[in-house]
């Protein structure tokens, strides 16, 4: 369960970010819509716990994000979030392969050559385990930045614009997959968007408005 309450932000120097109130439960799905500098990727932040320093109630599985301590929190990140990012964020000098154990490696988990090979063939990448991610099409390294997000199993999956670089068809395929591997896992998901092609793949919506 994902929930936020009188939820806002305050960058240095910035205007408040005034969240509205959503309750997404365990397992299901959501879109976060809202223009260009509504706040989409602050709330992924604040809810990733990459940033700090909120007011109001921001809630996960009943734990307020801002009782963890620092440790706490990065405890809770490897373990129970996965992240999707617009640009991929892959680390380019690495293999497809060594990409997704980084997910386990950071979180402090074993690392299973099983699992990676079970979610390359899934998300069919089997034949791209020993490629550079330079070689990768733009919808391939989206679909091995998904990988890596639920290479642990998180129970949340946080993506931000996953779909905005991507021409229709590679678009379709990585929300339907996305979609796909959150529901195997039973994780909830909540995709951030100002991609239209996004709003009949959701029907949970919560949307962001103008900062004023
Ligand atoms: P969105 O993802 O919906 O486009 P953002 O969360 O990126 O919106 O931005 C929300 C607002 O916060 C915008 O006005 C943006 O300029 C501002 N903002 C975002 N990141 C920072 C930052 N690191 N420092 C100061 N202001 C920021
Ligand atoms: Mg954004």
């Amino acid at each position: 369960m994902v929930r936020a309450d009188n939820l806002s932000f305050t960058y240095s120097g910035g205007k408040a970010i005034r969240f509205p109130d959503f309750e997404i439960p365990s397992g299901e799905h959501a879109l976060l819509l809202g223009q260009s500098g509504s706040g989409k990727t602050t709330l992924l932040h604040l809810l990733g716990g990459l940033l700090r320093g909120y007011s109001g109630t921001l809630q996960v599985d009943g734990t307020e994000l801002s009782s963890l301590s620092e440790t706490k929190l990065d405890h809770f990140r490897g373990k129970r979030l996965g992240f999707i990012f617009q640009r991929n964020h892959l680390i380019s000098a690495l293999s497809v392969e060594k990409n997704l154990i980084m997910a386990p490696y950071l979180a402090g988990l074993p690392i299973s050559h099983k699992r990676v090979n079970e979610v390359l063939e899934h998300l069919g990448l089997a034949e791209k385990k020993h490629s550079s991610v330079l070689e990768l099409s733009q919808g391939q390294a989206q679909r091995v930045a998904i990988a890596r997000a639920v290479l642990n199993n998180p129970p949340i999956i946080l993506a931000d614009e996953p779909t905005s670089a991507l021409d229709d068809g590679n678009c379709r395929k990585v929300i339907d997959l996305l979609i796909q591997v959150a529901n195997e896992a039973k994780a909830t998901l909540l995709v951030a968007t100002h991609d239209q092609r996004l709003k009949d793949k959701i029907s949970h919506q919560v949307i962001l408005k103008p900062v004023v």
